[in-house]
């Protein structure tokens, strides 16, 4: 059987030597869409950016397709097909759709009729600036520009932010379809659990920085109520 996409091993990572989330074992197979769940502070975006490299971990190691990514800087992690969408699309306003879905942050080229296949609304908005697109536009262009990348694994920070459910509801199956057509392996950090586990195939549950829950997607639906509830006593202590 081959490596798995993502494999990480007891990953510590933090600011400022202050460890935010501890000893994570996380995998992500090819084709495989992963949810991170957990309360907000519970340190979901600081394991996302271990993995493409934007903190440096401060124990563990991260493996991609079986190889060790622990001395590769973020920009050779995303040359080597790790696409991350961060909280806040990094987007930027004075550039067109189009603009963003021909050249990478590197100037590298991106397959633009990708982006399009996936999220047909954008070929339709080509010429508009990003800055005046809706949240719903703006999320599709940053992850239209995530897949132009034809990554074999994608990072998905909370695509949800600001976005009303309905629209939430439309970009998840996006997610998988991409997943199941091109073998990409997906984490999708999340705060709508019931929308991110009718997409993923498993989910890691995140408490103040601590893997307390690792099931299928349909264990945890299933348990969906008190994975909630423990994330409102977290908030709410
Ligand atoms: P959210 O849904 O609110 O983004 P999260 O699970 O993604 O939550 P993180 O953003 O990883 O949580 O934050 C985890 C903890 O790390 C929080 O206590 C946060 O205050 C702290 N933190 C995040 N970014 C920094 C930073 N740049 N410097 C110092 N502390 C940080």
């Amino acid at each position: 059987m081959s490596a798995p996409v993502l494999e990480i091993t007891g990953l510590t990572a933090g600011y400022d030597g202050a460890p935010v989330v501890r000893d994570l074992d996380i995998t992500v197979a090819e084709a495989e869409v992963v949810a991170l769940l957990g309360a907000n502070g519970a340190g979901k975006t600081t394991t996302l950016k271990a993995i493409s490299a934007l903190l440096r971990p401060s124990a563990g190691t991260i493996a991609f397709h079986g190889t060790s990514l622990d001395k590769i800087p973020a920009a050779v992690r995303a040359r080597l097909g790790i696409a991350h969408v961060p909280e806040g699309r990094g987007i930027f306003s004075g550039l067109t759709v189009a603009e963003h879905l021909r050249l990478g942050h590197r100037g590298e080229r991106l397959d633009e009729a990708a982006a399009y296949a996936y999220f047909p609304v954008l070929s339709r908005i080509k010429d508009r600036k990003a800055g005046l697109l809706s949240g719903g536009e703006q999320q599709m262009l940053a992850m239209g520009r995530a897949l132009a990348r034809r990554p074999k694994l994608l990072l998905l920070d909370e695509l949800s932010l600001g976005l009303a459910p309905i629209i939430v509801e439309e970009l998840l199956p996006i997610v998988r379809r991409f997943a199941d057509d091109t073998g990409c392996g997906v984490l999708l950090v999340e705060q709508h659990v019931g929308l991110a586990l009718e997409v993923a195939d498993r989910g890691y549950v995140l408490s103040h920085g601590e893997i307390t829950t690792h099931a299928t997607a349909q264990e945890l639906s299933a348990d969906q109520s008190r994975i909630v509830a423990g994330y409102l006593g977290e908030q709410h202590p």
